[in-house]
């Protein structure tokens, strides 16, 4: 069966770029929803775990997911496993886990349009002639569920989220608030982690 589950035009605007792997990923959220019976998520409700890393350009995934599903980072739904794979697991509490994953022959069929040859020169997707990106995300909207994706239930899946919680205190010494799971000691005082010297490479620092 085939459902193409194009994405609105504000999802484009929203991603920033026309590209073929935001579709992919919207596509992918809405076939997940449909299997697993779950309406996009108003609250905080449905999680998903894309196996996406870093440093690799079908990244752009990963907001087509958020847009289908609700799921997003600001909700805390959505966490990259880092394995650095084209696929993603949807689990809702009381419907169940499935994974999608791109088919090797997809990706390698995808892979022979002319819009990866701009990327292999680091050409950014904004700056790629439209033809040559209209072709290819057309060319996805063509292909089957099947050709596309493997789907496997997950029915051992588990995870459970992090309990919420408002508490929060000053720290003792930039006097910023920090919500309570965050604080840390030093030298009997609640600190930040900033300025418990913890040094993690981050952002910024
Ligand atoms: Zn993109
Ligand atoms: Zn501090």
């Amino acid at each position: 069966m085939t459902s193409q589950h194009i994405p609105p035009e504000w999802a484009f605007e929203f991603h920033g770029h026309r590209c073929p792997f935001m579709p992919i990923g919207y596509r992918m959220g809405k076939l997940a929803m449909e299997y697993l019976g779950v309406e996009h998520e108003k609250d905080h409700g449905f999680f998903v775990f894309p196996e996406i890393g870093e440093g690799h350009p079908q990244t752009c995934m990963v907001d087509g997911i958020q847009i289908a599903t609700g799921a997003t980072y600001g909700k805390v739904l959505i966490a990259k496993t880092f394995y650095g794979k084209l696929a993603a697991t949807f689990y809702h509490p009381q419907k169940g886990a499935m994974r999608y994953s791109l088919t090797p022959d997809f990706i390698d069929e995808m892979g022979k349009y002319e819009f990866f040859v701009y990327r292999k020169k680091g050409v950014e997707p904004s700056q790629i002639p439209q033809p040559v990106t209209e072709e290819v995300i057309n060319w996805v909207y063509e292909q089957s569920d099947d050709f596309m994706f493997k789907i496997e239930p997950k029915p051992d899946f588990k995870f459970t989220p992090a309990k919420g919680s408002f508490n929060k205190a000053k720290c003792s010494i930039c006097g910023e608030y920090v919500f309570e799971r965050y604080l840390r000691m030093k030298d009997g005082k609640p600190v930040c982690i900033p300025c418990s010297g913890f040094t993690k490479s981050m952002p910024g620092a």
